[in-house]
């Protein structure tokens, strides 16, 4: 088979990232371990996508994927869920209004849309928010969410239509190469070659890596979720409170209700639970709803229909890698998404398309920086991972 690109992983950002190489005119596989698209961690996400980071890099990207997303139905007719209605921090103590309203400046400069709402204006676009001790808090309006498999599956069937070979339940064990110069990868069940290969395996990016002795700093974090019965919608944004639960168990936790009225929630442990244990816990359940109905009573009375766990491909700065590893030639890295790939995927997908092809990159070279597998990993943390 002639093939320009292989994508390892058809993921949150390999499918879409996929569809976008097709769409300038490469031949590209999809290699996928899992019997189909989307059974990853993109299936675990809860399906809120911002761009409402602290990263001037990872807003670039995130408003790319907004584009996108918001217009998909429009331009590939398929329907992914998109439910408008921005996403907001909310704020009940002194240090979230500081450190948010900090963050605005440099949000702002780089293009987002975001304001500060006072308590009263808030509880107006909120109406069901606890009042007590509430101070106000950020809105995003652009910002929303999006079915992750309702997308995953839009994906892969537009990247299908454009040419774009699906390889299923087959998983690449070595990068092939000669010298620093990339030729294809071999799998479980055989070699393929061409002379760039995108990695975007989510939290097994670096175990990929192995056979050619680059190491990536990519470790999976394990993070629960859950989904209630459709309820009447009341909810427009995706709400993110940043505070430590009084349990001591958690830190910050967020929910939004999706276009079929569920609230879809997560939080984030604390301390952070590493490894790819996606087993479900006792305790998610009773610690979430405590959280949920401290922030909006009336949730007391919530249905939840499930709940599940899976995991984060966490870096060491809570920004992901992503572009050409520098010794090899025909390598590209797009991993590390953190708690953020599905927001991210598509924005990534065109970024590396351009990098790839020539063509118009998203971001500007000294921005896109951040995402250097070379960079210093202790020197920026992003404040909202
Ligand atoms: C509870 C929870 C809630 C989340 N909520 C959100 C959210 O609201 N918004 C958001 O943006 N993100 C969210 N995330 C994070 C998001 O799910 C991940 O960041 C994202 O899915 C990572 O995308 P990816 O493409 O890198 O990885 P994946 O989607 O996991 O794709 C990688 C693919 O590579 C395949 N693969 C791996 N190794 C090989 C191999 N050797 N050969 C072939 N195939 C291979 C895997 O099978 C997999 O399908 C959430 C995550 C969790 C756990």
């Amino acid at each position: 088979m002639n093939l320009d690109v292989i994508v390892i992983g058809a993921g949150s950002v390999g499918t879409p990232t996929a569809l976008f190489l097709s769409e300038a005119g490469l031949k590209v596989a999809v290699i996928e371990k899992n019997p189909s698209t989307g059974q990853g961690q993109n299936k675990a996400a809860i399906g809120g996508v911002r761009a409402t980071h602290s990263d001037p890099a990872k807003i670039g990207i995130g408003l790319k994927s907004l584009e996108i997303f918001s217009t998909w139905k429009e331009v590939y007719g398929d329907d992914i869920g998109w439910k408008a209605g921005g996403y907001s921090y909310i704020a009940y103590r002194e240090q979230e209004v500081s450190l948010l309203k900090k963050l605005l400046k440099i949000q702002k400069e780089f293009g987002l849309e975001i304001e500060w709402l006072d308590k009263k204006d808030l509880l107006s676009y909120i109406p069901y928010l606890n009042p007590v001790n509430l101070l106000g808090g950020t809105l995003s309006i652009k910002d929303g969410q999006v079915s992750p498999l309702k997308a995953s599956s839009s994906f892969a069937r537009q990247a299908i239509r454009k040419g774009v070979k699906f390889f299923y339940n087959e998983e690449v064990v070595e990068i092939l190469h000669n010298e620093h110069k990339i030729n294809g990868v071999r799998t479980n069940k055989g070699d393929y070659f061409c002379e760039t290969v995108v990695n975007a395996a989510g939290a097994d990016a670096s175990i990929v890596m192995k056979s050619i002795g680059l190491e990536i700093p990519i470790f999976p974090e394990s993070h629960e979720a859950g989904i209630s019965c459709p309820l009447a919608h009341f909810l427009k944004p995706l709400i993110v409170d940043l505070r430590e639960g009084p349990e001591g168990k958690t830190s910050n936790f967020y929910f939004g209700q999706n276009d079929e009225g569920a609230i879809i929630f997560c939080y984030t442990p604390e301390p952070s639970i590493q490894g790819i244990d996606r087993d479900c816990t006792s305790e998610f359940l009773p610690v979430i709803a405590r959280r949920l109905i401290d922030v909006i009573p009336s949730l007391a009375y919530m249905p939840v229909r499930r709940v599940w766990r899976g995991l984060y491909p966490m870096t060491p700065d809570g920004i992901p890698i992503a572009g050409r590893e520098g010794n090899w030639e025909g390598l590209y890295i797009l991993a590390g998404m953190c708690g953020q790939g599905f927001m991210l995927g598509p924005g990534f997908g065109k970024e590396i398309t351009a990098q790839i092809t020539n063509g118009k990159p998203v971001l500007e070279p000294e921005i896109s920086k951040a995402f250097s597998i070379n960079r210093d990993f202790s020197s920026q943390v992003e404040a909202l991972k």
